[in-house]
């Protein structure tokens, strides 16, 4: 990154929390969505930093947006807990899910949270990362907007759908995936439309259903699943255990939703939470050990581990931010004050 700082994560996190705050998001959420944003920036997740925060304004004037929320967990059964982001940003609720969470799924061996109603648009691996340092298996996902035709279709139906998966290891950061059931991010797609460049023939159709290379029409007409009809079926299946199971919008209903205000996506998430201890018993993480090397003895790499590095480095050096976009927080900052 060039024309870049490198700023402390407390500080930025201070930065970011203020920046909400004097927006007037009550505090409880000014703090977990700070902390989310910038843990992804930390990471050299900058798509999902603190590039983020402007756009956090357009959502707060979505005409249902509760700066005020406050949610709090209600227990279902022994191993079901739902929360209600009551319209907030929903990294506060599952925050706060996921304690009950973790003691339900230490208890029980498998434990489920829904959250539901709440803003998103943050990226799913802070969340399973922290059950996982918990000692727990974890996933998590959810709808976003109609903007994925399913294999064989020709219009928006599925959302770009995120999974996140996070497997704890002993004295070492939990392995980690997550990613977007599409073939490219909406982002991907849009940085393309602003370099004028086309994209891989997969990655969407335009607003006649025929495949496009043409960014500005995929982002009109419909982007594509990855893998065919395998990554459309593993987004059906986000759809339906984020959507109806959790009693939550679908894709479709959270386009609607948004009645034009091109807020972040309002819907639910879906979390679980399992024991590895239940069948595997005390061998089950050295067991994972076995399958982990496998990977480094091939020259492979776990996910996670780009972003671990990168971590270590902001750790030593600092966050890195650019400039141009702390300039733009701030000037936003002060027209708030
Ligand atoms: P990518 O296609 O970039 O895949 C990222 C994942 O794959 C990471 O876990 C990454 O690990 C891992 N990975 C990448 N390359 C390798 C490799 N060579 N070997 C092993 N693992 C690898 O992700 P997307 O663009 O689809 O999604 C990016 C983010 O967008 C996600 O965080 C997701 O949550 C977020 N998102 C959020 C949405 C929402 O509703 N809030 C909607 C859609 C996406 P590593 O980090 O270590 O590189």
């Amino acid at each position: 990154m060039t024309n870049e700082l490198r700023i402390s994560e407390t500080n930025l996190i201070a930065l970011a929390e203020e920046f909400l705050s004097s927006n007037g998001l009550n505090i409880a959420q000014s703090r977990s969505l700070a902390r989310t944003l910038v843990e992804a920036q930390r990471d050299g997740s900058f798509s999902h930093g603190l590039q983020r925060l402007p756009g956090t304004l357009t959502t707060m004037s979505h005409p249902q947006f509760n700066r005020d929320a406050d949610p709090q967990p209600h227990d279902l059964s022994v191993a079901a807990v739902q929360i209600d982001a009551q319209f907030g940003f929903s990294c506060l609720a599952a925050e706060r899910g996921i304690e009950a969470l973790v003691e339900k799924a230490h208890d029980v061996g498998l434990a489920m949270l829904a959250v539901n109603n709440g803003f998103h648009s943050t990226a799913l691996w802070p969340l399973v990362e922290r059950i996982s340092n918990r000692g727990l298996v974890a996933l998590s996902m959810n709808p976003t907007h109609a903007w994925v035709a399913p294999a064989g279709g020709n219009r928006g139906l599925l959302g770009t759908n995120p999974i996140a998966f996070a497997w704890p290891r002993r004295d070492k950061p939990p392995a980690v995936f997550d990613f977007a059931t599409s073939a490219a991010s909406r982002a991907d797609i849009a940085m393309h439309r602003e370099t004028g460049t086309e994209v891989p023939e997969e990655w969407g159709l335009d607003n006649q259903g025929k495949p496009s290379r043409d960014p500005a029409k995929i982002l009109a007409g419909a982007m594509l699943p990855f893998g065919g009809h395998k990554g459309s079926a593993i987004a059906l299946m986000i759809e339906l255990l984020a959507g109806p199971l959790i009693g939550a919008f679908t894709s479709r209903e959270s386009q609607s939703f948004d009645q034009g205000a091109d807020a972040a996506p309002c819907h639910g998430e879906l979390f679980l939470a399992f024991s590895p201890g239940v069948f595997g018993g005390a061998g089950a993480l050295d067991h994972a050990e076995t399958l982990f090397s496998g990977f480094y003895e091939q020259g492979a790499r776990l996910p996670g581990d780009r972003r671990y590095r990168i971590r270590e480095n902001s750790a030593r050096e600092g966050i890195r931010v650019s400039s141009p976009l702390l300039d733009r927080i701030q000037v936003l900052m002060g027209a708030a004050i």
